[in-house]
């Protein structure tokens, strides 16, 4: 059956769209300013390496925490300077490009992504956004919604992404095993997520991976890789709290 949206609301699919940044149109930078930022945990692993802080200092410094959709589950948005800039604003430019949030990748697109398609896997649909000030929708140059993903850097991004909304909806089942939000289940759940030098020593001091199956490459991988060590963490949380994890107890 096709996929029916809101009115007003058509996906791009193979269509183009106009949209061109770059340093010399007048509103550079004006969409890094009073900005509402949702940040997910790949967000916040790329950010925090790129700054060379730990995770726990870059949730302390950079974080708020609010009450986003899940009502089950914290959101973290970036905390903005008291001008309402976002921190990692400079005078040439975002001074955190090669690791910048995904949001910031995505504009002018907005992804949505189907969990029950008819047949097959999960299917992605693309929605352009367009904000007033931004003058870059006046340019003369055409995007494909492929080509506008690969050239941002979101491939990698929509791929960790999608991994945590799997994670999410487990969360927005309540699993929290009577506690609640803020119980321990929880504060566990959000360390995983989004503090992974903790959860990292966390894995070593409960000798974790020697618990589930694994091959020996799989091991190696999570010595060190932190993206690696996410991805074991999101099916951690859905072995311990109802989703269908990959995992399997030795
Ligand atoms: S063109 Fe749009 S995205 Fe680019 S700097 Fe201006 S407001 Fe931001
Ligand atoms: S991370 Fe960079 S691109 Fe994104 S809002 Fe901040 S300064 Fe702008």
């Amino acid at each position: 059956m096709e996929k029916q949206f809101p009115v007003g609301m058509e996906p791009l699919g193979k269509d183009t769209f106009s949209f061109r940044c770059h340093e010399q149109i007048d509103c550079f930078t004006r969409c890094c300013k009073q900005v509402e930022m949702i940040l997910y945990p790949y967000d916040i692993l790329r950010l925090k390496n790129n700054l060379g802080v730990t995770s726990a200092e870059f949730l302390a410094e950079y974080v708020q925490i609010v009450q986003g959709d899940n009502p089950y589950f914290p959101t973290l948005m970036m905390r903005l300077t008291e001008d309402e800039q976002c921190p990692f604003l400079a005078e040439t430019g975002c001074r955190v490009y090669t690791d910048r949030p995904s949001a910031c990748r995505m504009y002018p697109l907005e992804r949505a992504v189907d969990r029950n398609p008819d047949r097959g896997n999960a299917q992605d649909y693309y929605f352009i956004k367009i904000h007033d000030y931004c003058m870059g929708h006046g340019e003369r140059v055409k995007q494909g919604v492929d080509g506008w993903i690969r050239a941002q850097g979101l491939l990698r991004y929509n791929y960790m992404n999608s991994l945590w909304a799997e994670v999410d909806t487990v969360f927005l089942q309540n699993p929290w095993r009577g506690e609640g939000a803020g119980g321990d289940n929880q504060k566990f759940a959000f360390m995983v997520c989004f503090d992974i030098d903790m959860f990292k020593r966390y894995i070593a001091e409960y000798k974790l991976i020697q618990s589930f199956r694994m091959s020996k490459d799989e091991k190696r991988r999570l010595q060190d890789d932190e993206e690696e060590i996410l991805k074991f963490g999101f099916e951690l949380l859905k072995f311990l709290y109802g989703g269908n994890s990959r995992l399997l107890k030795k």
